[in-house]
């Protein structure tokens, strides 16, 4: 069944879709780091003011926002929800979306002569799809879904509740931002853009249902050895060969806390990066982790083996730690309402819940600390940041009846007492 109007939602879909917002790392010293960026943002802010909102564009940061006043004379907290509008680092140059109406399960042939075919039996999620209408790309470019699933689904609630005066609701501001992908979005948000908003959620990835509160706790090290060159030929008890002592600080490093062998809520060191010559060595790595004592424990660890390193090769290390984002959670566990509200509105939209921690960082990791707790809800596709990408308009019809629910379930709750039920450890 529709919650709302599956004509609008595909067709804002595709016309988001095709716009190319694709953000670049390397242009991350831009706001934002692409124009293509601040053309739909300009163009989100206008849609919303046209649906009666109070909305401009942040010239500064780049979101573009919009503020859906209260229809009630009843106290009630104002809340908030974020989508960015830049897609991930894949072509997004001529995006042709194809609408699959009824989709029967079989596989799908997105382009012959390149033998690209979308098949459910490498991706069988898809299974669960079959007869709603599936959106995916030609194949040779991602679809965009992470975010515009989320952009769309948040248009479409705005525009449901400016249609349903009677639903009386608080004040819901939505902010559409830039650069998520490159990790920069959140970090430009001014909070003053979203007054005395008590909380947030990003509309970001993941199946209907999902959720996410926890994150990892992640930092930068970057470490720097200093060798003393001499020629080798009278180089006997002179030559400090940088590259032999990084490799001695690399085989000390713990070899089963690694990417490759960690999952669920384990965390991990990553060496990205190592270069040396006798004359001098770098390393830069991350450090992941969900559980702060560990993730303390773990850069403690490095600042340890620095200590020993320089005590047995006498002062050649130097070590730079800096903290990346913090974990969604250390900002969520005291106000279990907010995860509480979320589910609540889930179960009215006949979802369950599937609460799980994500193994990365949101744009919530940079707005909670600036004062708004923001977890994840989810945009509804698959197979993000590249040619497999999809959606179902159903999908994001369900996003849209939670959206709704949150906010009427906000006030309902305000009326009636909030959920303040303790969140329970799921990991
Ligand atoms: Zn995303």
């Amino acid at each position: 069944m529709s919650f709302y109007n599956l004509d609008y939602e595909e067709k804002r879909f595709i016309q988001l879709a095709k716009k190319n917002t694709r953000s670049y790392y390397e242009h991350h010293d831009q706001i934002p780091s692409s124009p293509g960026q601040v053309e739909l943002a300009k163009e989100l802010a206008k849609e919303m003011e046209e649906l009666g909102l109070d909305a401009y564009y942040n010239e500064k940061t780049a979101f573009a926002i919009g503020k859906l006043s209260a229809n009630t004379a009843e106290k009630v907290t104002p809340i908030g929800f974020f989508a960015h509008v830049d897609t991930a680092d894949f072509n997004a140059v001529n995006i042709k979306p194809q609408i699959h109406e009824n989709y029967d399960g079989q596989k799908i042939i997105l382009d012959e002569k390149d033998n690209i075919v979308l098949d459910p039996t490498e991706f069988p999620d898809l299974l669960n799809l079959r007869g709603q209408t599936l959106i995916t790309s030609d194949g040779h470019t991602l679809l965009g879904v992470d975010d515009k699933a989320g952009i769309t689904g948040a248009l479409a609630m705005l525009k449901y509740l400016t249609e349903h005066p009677e639903i009386e609701h608080g004040d819901v501001f939505v902010a559409f931002g830039p650069d998520e992908e490159i990790g920069c979005g959140g970090q430009y948000f001014d909070p003053a853009d979203f007054p005395n908003v008590e909380f947030a959620y990003t509309l970001d990835n993941g199946r209907p249902g999902d959720f996410e509160y926890d994150t990892f706790n992640a930092s930068e090290v970057t470490i720097h050895i200093r060798g003393t060159v001499v020629h080798p030929g009278e180089a006997y008890g002179l030559m400090v060969n940088a590259t032999t002592l990084m490799n001695d600080f690399l085989s000390n490093l713990p070899q089963d806390q690694v990417p490759e062998k960690s999952r669920n809520h384990d965390g991990y060191f990553l060496v990205l990066h190592a270069q040396s010559n006798v004359d001098h060595a770098d390393i830069s790595m991350i450090i992941r982790d969900f559980d702060q004592s560990e993730y303390n424990r773990k850069e403690q660890f490095i600042r340890d083996l620095v200590k020993k390193m320089n005590k047995k090769y006498g002062n050649r290390f130097t070590v730079n730690i800096r903290e990346q984002y913090e974990n969604i959670y250390n900002y969520i566990k005291d106000k279990p309402y907010i995860v509480n509200l979320a589910l609540d509105a889930y179960r009215k939209s006949g979802l369950k819940p599937n609460v799980q921690s994500f193994r990365g960082g949101t744009d919530g990791n940079f707005i909670s600390p600036k004062g708004i707790p923001t977890p994840n809800l989810f945009n509804g596709g698959g197979n993000y940041h590249g040619r497999y990408e999809y959606v179902t308009v159903e999908q994001i019809d369900k996003l849209a009846e939670v959206l709704t629910n949150i906010v009427t379930e906000h006030l309902r709750q305000t009326r009636t007492g909030r959920n303040e039920k303790p969140l329970e450890k799921y990991w």
